[in-house]
């Protein structure tokens, strides 16, 4: 795993005052299905029945146990995550989220992709346990939301949750995805 932005240790001194830890989000270039954290989440389809991409890795990685509980679910609204545990995984949860398909930016793509963050948020809480959560980059691949805006939107949603978690993961699949959320972070940090 590589670790592609710059942290801050909580226990780094400056003089002799204990520097206040800046961010806990950290940008890995990684298979999201190796990270050793409490909960990873997925980019799933509506259907909850596996698909490619990283859905296909993570119930290969799960084992097939996590397709038995997952046709506990009809089915999941996009926007929407449900929670099952991890079986096979390092980690203890999988929150499957369903993000939207690009279908040109007219029909709340945005929005439905910040909720589907959201929604994933609100599922490890739920759990009462997850301290450390890695997210892919939903909605990028096969349903080709653009990486840009997909950048910003997933980071919004890391910020406005960092404080309530002692790491979240950002995992990208290539550098240069990694790139772009670097520099994403730095400005929406300058932002703020
Ligand atoms: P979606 O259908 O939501 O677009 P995909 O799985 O096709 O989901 O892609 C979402 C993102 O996950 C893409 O950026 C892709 O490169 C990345 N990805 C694919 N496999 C993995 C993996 N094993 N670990 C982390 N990221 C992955």
């Amino acid at each position: 795993m590589r670790l592609t932005d710059s942290r801050h240790d909580a226990t780094s001194f400056h003089g002799c005052a204990p520097r206040r830890r800046q961010s806990m989000i950290d940008i890995v270039v990684a298979d999201i299905t190796t990270l050793e954290v409490d909960a990873v989440v997925n980019a799933a389809n509506g259907a909850l029945r596996g698909g490619g991409g990283v859905d296909g890795a993570i119930h290969r990685a799960a084992g097939p146990q996590i397709m038995t509980e997952l046709k506990l679910f009809p089915g999941c609204p996009t926007g929407e995550a449900v929670r099952t545990r991890g079986y096979k995984m390092k980690a203890k949860y999988v929150i499957h989220a369903v993000g939207p398909i690009w279908r040109g930016g007219g029909q709340s793509e945005p929005a439905l992709l910040a909720r589907a963050y959201e929604s994933a948020f609100a599922r490890a809480k739920e759990s009462g346990d997850v301290k450390t959560i890695a997210f892919p980059a939903i909605s990028t691949g096969v349903y080709r939301f653009p990486k840009y805006d997909a950048a910003r939107i997933a980071l919004t949603a890391m910020l406005d949750h960092e404080s309530e978690y002692a790491r979240v993961i950002a995992c990208l699949f290539d550098d240069e995805d990694a790139v772009l959320y670097r520099e994403m972070l730095t400005s929406l940090r300058r932002s703020r």
